[in-house]
């Protein structure tokens, strides 16, 4: 007997059919006696079309934030109220429930929010009863009761919190691939699929774009150290564990992964002056609405003038949001000019092994080199490099960087 947490995304329930195959797999699979509970996203593209729908409203509508939450939050809602309608078609019991009915406490930041607490009273009352649990992901209430998301994929989550709080045996994310791969499979068609991943390496990937993981939801794994299986929806070949450490077969890897994000955006502040709290006047304002700046770079523009150069990263949702923080802070500094860059893409390689490995960001910007893209920004962590690169040229550096360090055999 075992308490299985099950989360399936988007594309694994886009439509009744799916779900209703959903449905019959967990039933098929699950032993006597054991607790299932289901944690769903919104059906297919079900987000971005809402998301559409509050842009017929305003070009910006995160700036009314509480407003997206609540409808964002009724996409979860459609597909937790049909997953449950077939489990019963089926013949066997079960129960929908939305975030803040299983207890998830965010706080209060609309659209980025964090789980605070999960008390999931109800979800072991409603397994006592026999009934299959299906709660809805990506969603919980703050101290107000108001509904908050939890940042885009934040239905994974939502399902490794809930495993964790229940004290889990495990957790299982089902998507639309086969596992977490050495790079996204739809970029490069070379990508292997890893047996296991640690938590940290697994976080940094998610971090640095990996979407099949939301990084929020390898964090919870940690913290709870409860192992991830994520696997395919569609096939019942066992996927990639993401767990504390690794077995020998597989430490052998310098580098884990290839990692890209086209999903940013460069700002730059010109002209700006040289002198103490100047970068503090920029990146506390950006704190302040919430906005998540990743790489920076300060480069002396006049020396003679002492005039400096502030040029750094932005989540692209973030860009308009953060432009109009930006424009105002350079207003007041007397900036020559603000400049934004959408055409804007960040690789990265990540690996533990490269700590005591010199030579492997030569090897990386060899690749990219040897593919003819340019580097604009580089960054590095402990355990990956990560670099800026014309959005246009991703799918070729992504290549070019894994036929490196995972060449076809
Ligand atoms: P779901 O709707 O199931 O949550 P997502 O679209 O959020 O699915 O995540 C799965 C997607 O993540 C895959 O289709 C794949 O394109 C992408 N992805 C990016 N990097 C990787 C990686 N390293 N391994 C596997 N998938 C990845
Ligand atoms: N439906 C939400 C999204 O598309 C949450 C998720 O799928 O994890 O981001
Ligand atoms: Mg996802």
């Amino acid at each position: 007997m075992a308490l299985i947490v099950k989360k399936f995304g988007g594309s694994s329930v886009a439509t009744t059919e799916k779900i209703m195959a959903v449905a019959k797999r967990v039933l098929d699979e699950k032993a006597p006696g054991d607790k299932i509970v289901m944690v769903v996203s919104a059906m297919g593209d079900a987000t971005d079309d809402l998301i559409e729908l509050a842009h017929g409203i305003d070009k910006d509508p995160y700036r009314f934030a509480r407003e997206m939450d609540m409808l964002l939050t009724t996409g979860e809602q459609v597909s937790i109220a049909l997953l449950t309608m077939a489990f019963k078609k089926l013949g066997h019991a079960a129960v929908s429930l939305t975030g803040p009915m299983v207890g998830v406490r965010t706080n209060s930041v609309h659209t980025k929010g964090r789980i605070l607490d999960i008390q999931p009273d109800r979800v072991r009352e409603e397994l006592e009863k026999g009934n299959i649990v299906v709660v809805a992901g990506f969603q919980g209430a703050d101290q107000y009761g108001d509904p908050v998301t939890l940042g885009r994929g934040g239905s994974d989550t939502s399902a490794v919190a809930l495993a964790g709080a229940l004290r889990a045996d495990t957790c299982e994310i089902f998507t639309d691939v086969e596992g977490v791969f050495s790079a996204d499979p739809r970029v490069c068609k070379g990508a292997r699929k890893m047996k296991e991943i640690t938590y940290s390496e697994m976080l940094e990937m998610a971090r640095l774009g990996a979407g099949v993981m939301q990084p929020r939801s390898v964090e919870m794994g940690q913290y709870y150290n409860i192992p991830i299986h994520v696997r395919s929806t569609f096939t019942t070949k066992p996927g990639t564990i993401i767990r504390e450490d690794y077995t020998m077969e597989e430490k052998s890897f310098v580098i884990r992964g290839v990692a890209h994000d086209d999903k940013v955006a460069k700002i730059a502040v010109l002209g700006i002056p040289n002198t103490p709290g100047i970068a503090h006047g920029i990146f506390s304002a950006l704190a302040e609405a919430n906005i998540d700046v990743d790489m920076i770079v300060q480069s002396i523009r006049n020396i003679e003038k002492n005039v400096t150069d502030m040029v750094f990263t932005v989540a692209s949702g973030d860009l308009s949001q953060a432009k109009s923080v930006v424009d105002k802070v350079a207003e007041k500094l007397n900036a020559v000019a603000v400049l934004i860059e959408e055409d804007v893409a960040k690789v990265s390689i990540v690996g533990a092994g490269m700590l005591g490995s010199p030579g492997i960001a030569s090897r990386m910007f060899g690749a990219l080199a040897g593919a003819n893209v340019n580097i604009d920004i580089i960054s590095t962590s402990e355990i990956s490099i990560s670099c800026l690169i014309k959005g246009s040229q991703v799918t070729e550096a992504v290549n070019a960087i894994h036929n490196e360090f995972f060449p076809k055999d």
